[in-house]
């Protein structure tokens, strides 16, 4: 098969890995800088350019849209679709994951586990927005954060009203979020493709962080999931229509809470934590499900 995979950057591990996989298995793969894409939006013959020539005759594309680009990236991807090339990730997926607010009135909608969460767009009614989301201690979360950037833990309503008002002075989205004591620093970050939690790994904050990402100095450890973990992450994914997905999960009194559903999961640290070839499940479910005009959307979403 012919793989196009959409990085900004040849040299991060996934992409690496990615690529190595594939080759593996004998395909042909290019990647692609999305950002170098360009496109002629024509109903008879869309294309996506790249460095003076079409990117025709590709069986699958792999995106790996970073957050700051989903804009731009959701439309390459969306490109491709209308021109009947198969995406791993929808575009329509790849945006509901993108868009927090979304993504949690969606996952709610199914009855999926999430902490109890308030936003709002004024900061008139701050108070009771507090008291919705249960009162202190809260988790505050810029919408446009990732990485554990922007999001903070408030021990006091008072902290956290502060945090509020100052994120919106700044004109920054937020969340309002209950503090998952219970979980103590860890989440978990179920990896799916397609119908299967494929592999899953702890991850711990360091010594005085709640936070557990690996960018903020957590570590990580290879887990085994309940049942009832398992079949959260799988409707979380599918809920948002992804076939690949980084669900990452908090263990909480009330069962197993979805925090985020991620469409370009990181390879490295589930790779290292749990030695399973995540980049070689990816490809054998391409082979699998890649057809010609698959895509359920086609690029009207
Ligand atoms: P990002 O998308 O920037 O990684 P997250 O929402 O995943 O932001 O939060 C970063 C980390 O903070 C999580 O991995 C988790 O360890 C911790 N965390 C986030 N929300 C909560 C919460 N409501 N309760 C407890 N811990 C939380």
């Amino acid at each position: 098969m012919k793989i196009a995979i959409l990085s900004r950057n040849r040299k991060l591990y996934s992409t690496q890995r990615l690529v190595e996989a594939a080759e593996e298995r004998g395909h042909e793969v290019r990647i692609v800088d999305t950002l170098l894409c360009y496109m002629n939006i024509t109903s008879h013959h869309p294309s996506v350019f790249y460095k003076g020539e079409a990117l025709d005759g590709y069986d699958a594309i792999i995106p790996r849209i970073g957050a700051s680009i989903t804009f731009y990236g959701t439309a390459v991807v969306r490109q491709f679709e209308m021109m009947g090339v198969y995406s791993i990730n929808e575009s329509v997926a790849i945006s509901r994951s993108r868009d927090k607010l979304r993504a949690y009135q969606l996952l709610a909608r199914k009855g999926i586990g999430m902490p109890v969460t308030g936003f709002a767009h004024s900061t008139k009614y701050t108070n009771d927005l507090i008291n919705l989301a249960g009162g202190a201690p809260l988790v505050i979360k810029m919408l446009e954060g990732t990485q554990g950037i922007g999001v903070v833990l408030a021990e006091t309503d008072k902290a956290a009203e502060s945090v509020i008002e100052a994120f919106r002075g700044l004109d920054a989205h937020i969340l309002v979020q209950e503090f998952i004591k219970e979980a103590g620093a860890k989440d978990i970050r179920c990896l799916v493709i397609g119908n299967k939690v494929v592999a899953a790994m702890m991850r711990t904050g360091k010594e005085g962080e709640f936070r557990s990402n690996l960018h903020r100095g957590g570590t990580s450890q290879p887990i085994k999931i309940t049942p009832e973990e398992r079949s959260t992450a799988i409707r979380a994914a599918k809920i948002m229509g992804l076939n690949v997905a980084g669900v990452d999960i908090l263990r909480s009194n009330h069962g197993p809470v979805v925090m985020e559903v991620n469409s370009s999961p990181g390879l490295e640290g589930v790779e290292k934590a749990t030695q399973k070839d995540v980049a070689g499940m990816i490809i054998e479910f391409i082979e699998k499900n890649a057809k010609q005009w698959k895509t359920s959307t086609r690029g009207k979403g």
